[in-house]
């Protein structure tokens, strides 16, 4: 929600008046000068939405206040236009109501669309979460990526290079609005505080690398636009699309890195496929550019890529990995339950070259298991295995 600033005020006070921590408050107001705050300004307090209240007789802001458990000195500020003396009966104002549970509720059929839809209304409820654009998918789709915390260790979770496995995206669109929860209300999770580590750590997130994948194996045909065709012909007419994992040309975009990608394209098919083309040539596609461009431009201390299924981890590349790969993967596992595998004969993925290039460490974590695409039914599950792993790329 937005107040407007008045004489004296400061972000410290704003703090006090909505319980919001104070780093929230500025991360969430990264446009203004702190200590030149003006009369008049919006200030975006996070973890709170204005609703409207209708002026009943006898009613004083004071005494909507106090029964609403509110300070006064913020009904006047996110009221800048009502008159406190003035009040009329059947007079609409705001009323700051705090945000306590999640409003990603619906993660079924989890299409590019869906998404968009949850993140702009996260944005508007914790605005400290920054979003930006890292590139267009080949139906120029934007790539999106999402940053929380103010911290200087940077670690990074994709979900969603193969279409088919789009319960990735909202598991980590659901970790999201955990974390804004819990920052907000002063909640752990698990017994973490969030605060600690939204202040130590910048996680960056792209929940879905290959959108127009993802929205092919949930919409079918019709969502490939001018594609139709094509993407029908490699599917051999077949209008069920659920074993696709390629991006929209056919590309598996998880085959597409320049770490020993000639010898898994001498093993993989040699023309487009709704899964295992490597490409032409690696880094082709627009969706795997757009994720190299991203390691390469930011330090990344630990990046994970969430695939389905086989609740395995993958942590190793030729030797490369540095000894704090075995480190972290042991935590991963104990908190989750999923086996630790060092190596395992296939290159050419996002985690492979990871290592290769950055010699930092790097996981294709396997979620849930069954037959992929896994049942949204698994859902619940496949977060809580999950949660535990996020909450051990901030933490460690
Ligand atoms: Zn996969």
């Amino acid at each position: 929600m937005k107040i407007q600033v008045i004489q004296g005020d400061s972000f410290w006070y704003y703090s006090q008046l909505s319980g919001i921590p104070l780093p929230l408050i500025i991360a969430s107001n990264q446009q203004l000068n702190p200590n030149q705050l003006m009369i008049g300004q919006e200030v975006s307090i996070p973890g709170y939405q204005a609703v409207a209240y209708t002026i009943q007789a006898n009613d004083t802001l004071w005494s909507i206040a106090q029964s609403n458990q509110i300070p006064v000195d913020l009904l006047l500020r996110i009221n800048p236009n009502v008159q406190p003396t003035q009040l009329q009966i059947g007079q609409t104002i705001s009323l700051p109501q705090r945000i306590t549970t999640p409003i990603i509720t619906d993660v079924n059929n989890y299409t590019y669309e869906k998404m968009v839809t949850d993140l702009q209304r996260l944005i508007e409820l914790y605005p400290f979460i920054q979003q930006q654009s890292i590139g267009n998918s080949v139906l120029d789709k934007e790539i999106i990526e999402l940053q929380i915390g103010s911290g200087s260790r940077q670690k990074h979770i994709n979900g969603s290079f193969h279409a088919q496995e789009w319960i990735t995206t909202p598991v980590i669109m659901l970790f999201l609005n955990d974390y804004a929860l819990a920052l907000t209300n002063h909640s752990p999770i698990r017994g973490l505080d969030m605060l600690t580590y939204f202040e130590t750590n910048t996680l960056s997130l792209v929940p879905m690398v290959n959108p127009d994948g993802v929205n092919l194996v949930i919409n079918g045909a019709e969502a490939a636009g001018s594609q139709q065709d094509f993407v029908l012909s490699l599917n051999n007419g077949n209008t069920d699309f659920s074993g696709w994992k390629a991006n929209i040309n056919g590309v598996d975009l998880n085959n597409q890195y320049p770490a020993l990608w000639e010898t898994e394209a001498a093993r993989k098919p040699d023309s487009p496929a709704p899964r295992d083309f490597p490409g032409y040539e690696p880094l082709s596609e627009p969706e795997a550019i757009a994720m190299a461009d991203l390691a390469r431009a930011r330090p990344f201390e630990i990046m994970n890529a969430f695939h389905t299924q086989g609740e395995v981890i993958f942590w190793g590349y030729q030797g490369m990995e540095p000894p704090a790969s075995e480190t972290i993967v042991q935590e991963y596992s104990s908190v989750s339950g999923y086996e630790a595998v060092q190596y395992v004969d296939s290159f050419a993925g996002y985690k492979d070259w990871f290592i290769q290039e950055f010699r930092r460490p790097g996981y294709t974590v396997e979620l849930g298991s069954g037959m992929n695409p896994l049942p949204i039914s698994q859902f619940d599950e496949i977060y809580q295995e999950t949660l535990g792993i996020m909450l051990a790329t901030l933490y460690m």
